[in-house]
């Protein structure tokens, strides 16, 4: 998985490569997401004032058929997975309650125990689900006045824009470009020059005289 940034200007052109998002095979639907991110410095000021500064944008994310519910199984196993957790805990808790008025440490108040412990041992592993599956989501790392970069992007995706981009300069080029122009305006730079220099008298005398 990597991070790809992508140039508004290619989201307003519906200017995305045919590619799944999430596994590089070929896509089948575009279902335009709405992102959202707050600069690092804008969560240690208070939400009231952080919230001025977070930058949004909505953007197409080709999908395969087989990754095209990649949010809406996020959801339902997120509100869907904590409706069963609530319901389980009503009912665990109903049936102790029953069996501990009627016959305290009967088979019915442990069966109730039993529901509540399951109920637990689920809470806990719905946790981690969901963990993971916001770990492993597409979300956005950065948003711009131009770009937005997304994360969990498989490499296929961010090959083929870069290919699809490569006449214009992005802004991963252009970034590029400037570390390599700040490395060789380093201390190498004066070595890598000396023989330009020396071409250079036979015109500066040319324009003297
Ligand atoms: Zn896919």
């Amino acid at each position: 998985m990597a991070d790809v940034r992508l140039d508004f200007y290619d989201l307003d052109a519906e200017d995305l490569p045919d590619v799944c998002m999430r596994c590089g095979q070929p896509s089948t639907v575009r279902p335009v997401k709405a992102f959202s991110w707050m600069p690092p410095w804008a969560r240690f000021v208070p939400p009231i004032i952080g919230v001025w500064f977070v930058k949004r944008r909505r953007a197409p994310i080709p999908l395969c058929d087989q990754h095209k519910n990649h949010w809406s199984i996020r959801y339902l196993i997120g509100l869907g997975g904590l409706g069963v957790l609530v319901l389980l805990a009503i009912v665990g808790g109903v049936v102790y309650a029953i069996g501990d008025g009627e016959d305290p440490g009967g088979p019915q108040s442990i069966v109730g125990l039993l529901l509540l412990a399951f109920d637990g041992f689920l809470f806990i592993a719905w946790l981690i689900t969901l963990i993971v599956l916001a770990v492993t989501q597409i979300n956005a790392v950065e948003i711009t006045d131009d770009t937005i970069t997304l994360k969990n992007v498989h490499s296929d995706f961010t090959r083929a824009y870069r290919e699809m981009t490569r006449g214009s300069i992005t802004p991963e080029v252009e970034e590029i470009v400037r570390e390599k122009w700040d490395q060789s305006s380093g201390r190498r730079r004066p070595e890598r020059d000396e023989p330009r220099r020396n071409d250079s008298p036979p015109d500066d005398k040319y324009r003297r005289g």
